[in-house]
């Protein structure tokens, strides 16, 4: 514990007066182990004494703080600092960890458009995707291979990527394309069953719009193709055009699904209005041509 002894050779009223002030607040413990993180000298720090209690309340808020709906503190996500410049102390106010996370992902998301996908995917983070499974590990050499081809515009192939419900399928490739995102590259995500839903009601809307959108899109993720209710329409009018577009103009695209392409061929060969395989077929010709297919069966990580 630093002690005040040292000030005693201070001399004018006015010293003596900021001295027991700030003896005073350093009875309190809390201000004390505020104190005690600064690499300030105490006959500097003697001369802030309430600005420093404010910077104590501050510091000891964030200390506990679970996020930024809890925060306390006078600006919301921001903290007073004291920073040392020449003799004297520098306060301003800083943005804290949980502020500087969400500015983070506010950047980055400019470069998505999601339609229908949880908070969580949002967030994704190639650093958080779980190592411990062993089955990752070529899905995650594809993606680095795919961030350096993409870099050297080399429009790489997008990915395949099947297996049981809740092996982290989706969380994966919304991690890749997060990176890429924070890279300032654009991707769309789309929940293809609910994507599907949404053109039909906006028929009259803004179905060219979203329609264009996700055809035209840098990178696209096609999430949990095959969990549709598939129509003639949603396969021949939309789904079809999109990968033709795609597939002439070299654009990566990825898909998620819970069948592999064998049970996707059949899947797309039964529509409400019967059956058939020749359009199923070339729907997936052009998924294989699009991406490399990927295996991951895992346990089920949904809570
Ligand atoms: P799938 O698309 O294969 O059905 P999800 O990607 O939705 O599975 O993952 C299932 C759950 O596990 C989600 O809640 C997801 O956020 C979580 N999850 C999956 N993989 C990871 C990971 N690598 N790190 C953190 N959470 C993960
Ligand atoms: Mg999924």
């Amino acid at each position: 514990m630093k002690t005040i002894q040292k000030y005693m050779n201070l001399d004018s009223k006015q010293d003596l007066a900021l001295k027991q002030e700030y003896m005073n607040s350093f009875q309190d413990p809390e201000f004390r182990e505020y104190i005690e993180t600064l690499p300030i000298s105490e006959n500097i720090l003697i001369h802030y004494t309430s600005r420093l209690k404010e910077a104590s309340e501050e510091f000891h808020h964030c200390k506990n703080c679970k996020g930024l709906a809890f925060c306390q503190n006078k600006i919301k996500g921001y903290l007073l600092m004291a920073r040392q410049e020449y003799k004297t102390i520098n306060f301003s106010y800083v943005a804290c960890h949980y502020e500087q996370e969400k500015n983070q992902t506010l950047t980055y998301q400019t470069y998505l458009s999601y339609y229908e996908m949880s908070e969580e995917m949002k967030k994704a983070s190639m650093q958080r995707v779980y190592k411990d499974d062993k089955k990752r590990i070529p899905i995650i050499k594809y993606f680095t291979e795919f961030i350096k081809q993409y870099e050297k515009d080399e429009s790489p192939r997008g990915m395949y990527l099947y297996g049981s419900f809740g092996s982290g399928k989706t969380y994966l490739i919304a991690a890749l394309l997060n990176e890429l995102a924070k890279r300032h590259v654009r991707s769309a995500v789309v929940y293809f069953p609910e994507f599907l839903r949404h053109l039909k009601a906006s028929f009259h809307e803004d179905f060219e719009e979203k329609f264009q959108s996700i055809k035209k899109a840098p990178i696209l993720l096609l999430d949990d193709i095959g969990a549709e209710n598939l129509t003639a329409w949603s396969r021949d009018e939309i789904l079809g055009p999109i990968l033709q577009y795609r597939m002439e103009q070299n654009l990566p695209t990825f898909f998620t699904s819970n069948l592999n392409l064998e049970e996707l061929e059949s899947h797309l060969s039964m529509t409400t209005s019967g059956v058939d395989k020749v359009k199923a077929r070339r729907i997936i010709e052009r998924i294989k041509q699009l991406t490399t297919s990927f295996e991951l069966i895992s346990e089920n990580r949904r809570k």
